[in-house]
């Protein structure tokens, strides 16, 4: 694993570090708690501040509209932005935009391109991501995927009841993981247009933590006529697209994750250098000492293991284990680092000046979104069993 650090993306992690301190933090102090999300035309203002500092849709191609980076200096940069819970959608590489871009990339064909990808990348419009969907649907397990693609003619008649779509309120187009003629063997994923007769946004669901644009919603899918032409990649391709979307993008969350529970720990360090309490510094205390020793263990650990996972990611290779205990370790942490940063400030670590509330309502989705930790632990402790993985 080669983790020396080109000049070029030195310099963009620099940017962006710059970018987080100057226009991010500053503008947390505009964030709508009541709503759960900035208010649109400071975004639209500070977006266009994003890409007058080039940092614009950093994960993808220069040819694309990025800035060339892999994967591993992708992780350098995100766990810059991701200090702020706003910087990655200022700079178009949140969720799920990010992770749709980066399968759009891979799997449109020019057509498709044109009408979603271009307008994505762009930031003209948004998009969602709609696999889970309420029992007995697929959750967890994929493989009780129950929406149904049936063929007629040139098209497919979808139907299906979907929930937790991250972005989808407000969102220009869906890509939907659906059965086809219920073959679970020719799953596939459709391009689905938030116009189209048939399809309807639930509601937005009420959710411990912040709701980002588009909020995190429930669809349903009633007799929706898709067009062959938009059908993403082939049919019964859907998972191996699916894991080629979950992998990096399972990734990049931690990425941003490492970020946050970065500036979780600095605003508590902040905190118990200043306070005076039983004849010293609280930071002077063994037991603070060593909440901030722990955490910095966890979240070393956690990067290093996204660097790795990263690493085989970008030299092809399979990185199914690497990315589950990555998506373990850091989500995990995330919680323990904010919940110890709320402790160790009291109670204005409790209030909403420090921001650590509304990062520490978020995190919690961490343990459970894009596969709960226990799901993780039973894929690694499955390849460990079969001997295709070892320690
Ligand atoms: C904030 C947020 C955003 C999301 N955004 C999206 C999105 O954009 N698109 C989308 O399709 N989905 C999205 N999801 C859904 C998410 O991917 C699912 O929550 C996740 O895959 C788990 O599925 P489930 O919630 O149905 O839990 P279930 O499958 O019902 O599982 C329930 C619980 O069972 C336990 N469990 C699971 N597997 C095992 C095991 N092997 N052994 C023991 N226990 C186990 C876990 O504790 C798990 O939490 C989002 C979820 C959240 C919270």
């Amino acid at each position: 694993m080669d983790l020396s650090i080109p000049k070029e993306v030195e310099e963009i992690r620099a940017k962006a570090k710059a970018f987080v301190e100057e226009v991010a933090i500053p503008a947390e102090d505009h964030y709508d708690y009541d709503h759960g999300r900035m208010p649109e035309p400071i975004v639209q203002k500070l977006r266009e501040e994003a890409k007058k500092r080039g940092l614009w849709t950093a994960h993808l191609p220069k040819s694309e509209g990025g800035l060339g980076l892999d994967l591993v200096g992708t992780a350098l940069v995100f766990s810059e932005l991701g200090r702020s819970p706003i910087a990655p959608y200022l700079c178009n590489c949140d969720a799920p935009d990010e992770g749709n871009m980066h399968l759009l990339h891979l799997a449109a064909n020019a057509e498709q391109k044109k009408k979603y990808y271009h307008p994505l990348v762009e930031g003209k419009i948004r998009s969602g991501f709609a696999m889970t969907e309420p029992p007995p649907g697929a959750g967890s397990d994929p493989t009780t995927l129950s929406t149904n693609a049936e063929k007629d003619g040139d098209h497919y008649i979808l139907n299906g009841h979907k929930w937790y779509c991250t972005g989808a309120n407000g969102a220009s187009f869906l890509i939907v993981m659906s059965k086809v003629n219920d073959s679970f063997r020719r799953t596939s994923m459709f391009l689905v247009p938030t116009d189209a007769p048939g399809y309807t946004m639930v509601q937005e669901i009420g959710v411990l933590g912040s709701h980002g644009p588009g909020g995190h919603c429930e669809l349903k899918f009633e007799n929706v006529k898709v067009h062959e032409s938009q059908v993403l990649g082939k049919i019964g391709e859907g998972f191996r697209l699916s894991q080629e979307r979950l992998g990096p993008a399972r990734l990049t969350h931690c990425m941003r994750w490492i970020g946050l529970a970065r500036r979780s720990m600095e605003i508590a360090r902040e905190y118990a250098i200043k306070r005076e309490l039983f004849g010293g510094k609280l930071s002077d205390h063994q037991g603070i000492q060593w909440m901030f020793a722990e955490s910095a263990l966890e979240i070393e650990s956690g990067f290093l293991l996204t660097l790795k996972a990263a690493d085989i990611l970008r030299k092809n290779g399979d990185a199914r284990q690497a990315v589950s205990l990555a998506k373990w370790q850091v989500s995990e942490t995330l919680n323990k680092c904010i919940d110890r940063a709320i402790q160790i400030c009291g109670s204005h670590g409790f209030s909403r000046y420090l921001k650590l509330e509304l990062f520490y309502r978020d995190a919690r989705a961490a343990r459970i979104a894009d596969g709960p930790t226990e799901t993780h632990k039973m894929v690694i402790g499955r390849n460990l069993m079969s001997g295709k993985e070892n320690f």
